[in-house]
């Protein structure tokens, strides 16, 4: 089975999927900045406007373990962690892409004992200043121009294709929930599986025009559904490595026995990929 499963990547976004809020709003909310958070939206991009949060709460004398101890209050689901745990113990890949940013994930991945997990995050950099400031970095430096509904500092579809190309043998599973999900689940291929959250926007989008995602669709409500989904969802990817493995170990003791029945070489080449495959 591992063997099988390590030919799987899972992609999580991070808010309102592995956990159960968005990490943005929790931090603000919960160090009492609310009114200026709202104040200063309509003014500047989001990820700008995190970036000048922070050096608010600095300025207000809220320390980095301030922020901290807020992150790890965060909500979730009691069988998120749980389904983490299993998909990386059968062989898993996991990886996150989110939009929120590495200072808030790290922590809160880290609390909960599933940092090791995954082997990668795709993030908006945070690092803490000399000043002890947390400061906040666009993922895309650059303009990404894509116009996939992406925010103007990450496009996750962009990433994606980087996985795609640099793990081309691999069958990828996303999970998510908000817009900025749906550019990637565009960029999967008939044979990955995208996990959107009911009723949340990116399930919204998919649910308006199915026929524009290749991928299978899977839909979740809460981390319950979401463990069973994505459980089934690897169990059914190994099950059919499994028996393609066993059609071809069939194949290749067919092919022994007839190397050696034949003798006046009129056998023709067996044509492996095109016998029926079980599913
Ligand atoms: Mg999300
Ligand atoms: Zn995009």
């Amino acid at each position: 089975m591992a063997a099988a499963c390590s030919r799987i990547v899972v992609v999580f976004d991070f808010d309102k999927t592995i956990i159960d809020c968005d990490s943005d709003n929790w931090v603000v909310d919960e160090l009492g900045a609310t009114d200026l958070f709202n104040a200063l939206l309509p003014t500047m991009p989001w990820n700008t406007l995190m970036d000048t949060m922070m050096r608010e709460l600095h300025a207000q004398g809220k320390t980095v373990d301030d922020i901290r101890k807020a992150l790890t209050s965060a909500p979730i689901h009691p069988r998120v962690v749980p389904a983490i745990k299993t998909a990386h113990a059968l062989g898993c890949d996991l990886k996150v892409v989110s939009d929120a940013n590495l200072f808030f994930i790290e922590t809160i991945l880290e609390h909960l004992g599933i940092r090791e997990c995954f082997s990668e995050i795709y993030t908006n950099p945070g690092f803490v200043d000399q000043e002890g400031r947390l400061r906040i970095h666009p993922f895309n430096s650059s303009p990404h121009g894509c116009t996939n509904l992406c925010p103007p500092n990450m496009c996750k579809g962009g990433v994606i294709e980087k996985l795609q190309s640099t793990l081309p043998e691999k069958i990828f599973i996303y999970l998510g929930d908000g817009v900025g999900d749906y550019c990637p689940s565009l960029k999967l291929r008939e044979e990955d599986h995208v996990l959107p959250r009911k009723n949340f926007p990116l399930w919204d989008l998919i649910s308006k025009s199915p026929m524009l995602i290749k991928a299978k669709i899977h839909e979740w409500s809460d981390g319950h559904e979401l463990e069973q989904t994505l459980l089934q969802t690897i169990s059914e990817i190994c099950s059919s490595f499994l028996d393609e493995e066993d059609v071809n170990s069939q194949l290749v003791s067919a092919d022994c026995k007839l190397q050696t029945m034949s003798t006046s070489g009129v056998r023709e080449p067996l044509p492996r990929r095109a016998l029926p495959m079980p599913h």
